[in-house]
């Protein structure tokens, strides 16, 4: 079951005379040292990213596929704790629950370069595994993807 509500935004990139935007789901991750100093920091977040890194990485992928699949070009964008301090901040929140994950980051300021989705079979994947996209998070899509 995917939960996670899917943000869009206007393609920078492809803006046309006609104002013919075109959109892309952006899929926010935390790779795997952030996401382990998260869930320490904040456990409860744990319902929302999953309880182990295999099952946020396994989530975010199957969200990604999901996207795709319904015609959005998929973003990805890696958050960090640091980063996620600031939103806190700014929203006057000490114990962050699913609202405070998805209104980071804040949209109109990420400078972070966003990945394209999905990475190419044998580019490493995105997870930073170190391990070749096909032979990691790939199989966790939606199962016949080829
Ligand atoms: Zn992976």
């Amino acid at each position: 079951m995917v939960s996670e509500p899917v943000r869009v935004r206007p393609n920078p990139n492809q803006v046309d005379q006609d104002y013919a935007y075109t959109y892309s789901a952006l899929s926010v991750f935390w790779p795997e040292s952030e996401f382990h100093a998260l869930i320490a920091r904040w456990p409860q977040l744990a319902d929302h990213l999953g309880t182990t890194w295999d099952e946020h990485r396994r989530r975010v992928e199957r969200h990604c596929a999901i996207c795709e699949r319904s015609g959005l070009r998929v973003e990805q964008l890696p958050a960090d704790v640091p980063g996620f301090e600031v939103t806190l901040a700014d929203r006057g929140v000490t114990c962050p629950e699913k609202d405070d994950l998805m209104a980071h980051p804040d949209l109109r300021s990420v400078t972070t370069r966003t990945l394209a989705w999905p990475p190419a079979r044998t580019a490493p994947c995105w997870c930073g595994s170190g391990r070749k996209y096909k032979q990691c998070c790939r199989r966790h899509g939606l199962g016949d993807l080829d």
